[in-house]
């Protein structure tokens, strides 16, 4: 079980300042959800998280276990059981999923201390989790992300998920574009995941749909690089009626 704490974050990108003082704790086994408008900073909130090359971190930090892996590069990050589904996952070509799935598996495994899994293993192993993830036996034959569809890659992202079994799970707009059968495969794999080993999730998204289906404890409005508006479950329905002009409207008459 992990924790994320995110403290008095600031970062800038290209030079320009995005994210202005971000306080986000995501304990052990908790739904956050990050909502907001477009261009808000979410995504880059997202990437900083991974240790996305681009953003760079110039006050605050980010805690994980305690750890502070706020300079920590993507790989370490992953190791730790930091799991990041992307709005745009890119294609590989040449590797199937198959054996992707097998090098992204052993690569957590070596992370731990653990041998490489076997043949045997991989293929049972596999088989439940594309049970769980509707993902159909033949897709583990195709080239990763090359001509899937947009269902197809969240359906191989929640694989992923399934496989490597993360401490925490970030997801943005996971859901974008998605009908409501890939909706609910994403939702069932990280409800089941979380049931069985206490992930935790982050997931961001500006529509409310998946979030009737994974239901955040916690909800974080952000605003032009700040969580302007924190609450439960019942800020969804607000956003839901009201969009998100108001918000705007009350950071400008705190002023
Ligand atoms: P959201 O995910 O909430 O839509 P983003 O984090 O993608 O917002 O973007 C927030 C702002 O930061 C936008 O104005 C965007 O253009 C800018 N931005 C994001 N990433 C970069 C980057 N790598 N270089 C320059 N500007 C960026
Ligand atoms: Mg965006
Ligand atoms: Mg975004």
């Amino acid at each position: 079980m992990a924790e994320l704490q995110i403290k008095n974050l600031h970062v800038t990108a290209a030079d320009k300042q995005i994210l202005k003082g971000v306080d986000l704790h995501v304990r052990p086994g908790e739904f956050h959800a990050l909502m907001g408008p477009n261009g808000s900073g979410k995504s880059t909130l997202a990437n900083v998280i991974m240790g996305h090359p681009n953003y760079e971190v110039t006050e605050g930090e980010i805690l994980f276990n305690g750890e502070d892996i706020t300079e920590a590069d993507p790989d370490e990050r992953a190791r730790a059981g930091l799991f990041m589904a992307f709005q745009y996952p890119v294609a590989i070509p040449g590797v199937t999923v198959a054996k992707y799935l097998r090098m992204v598996m052993n690569a957590h495994r070596e992370g731990r201390g653990e041998p490489s899994i076997s043949l045997k293993d991989f293929r049972k192993t596999v088989e439940a989790a594309m049970e769980l993830t509707k993902v159909p036996k033949e897709f583990s034959s195709r080239y990763l992300n090359e001509g899937f569809s947009g269902g197809e890659k969240k359906r191989m992202e929640m694989l992923q998920l399934a496989l490597t079994k993360p401490a925490l799970a970030v997801l943005d707009e996971t859901d974008s574009g998605l009908d409501i059968d890939a909706l609910n495969t994403v939702a069932a794999a990280v409800n089941t995941v979380s049931q069985e080993t206490g992930m935790g999730v982050l997931i961001i998204t500006h529509y409310q749909r998946i979030l009737h289906i994974v239901q955040p404890q916690f909800v974080h409005i952000m605003f032009e690089g700040r969580i302007v508006k924190e609450g439960g479950p019942e800020l969804v329905a607000v956003l839901e009626e009201k969009g998100y002009g108001w918000i705007g409207e009350e950071v400008a008459a705190a002023a």
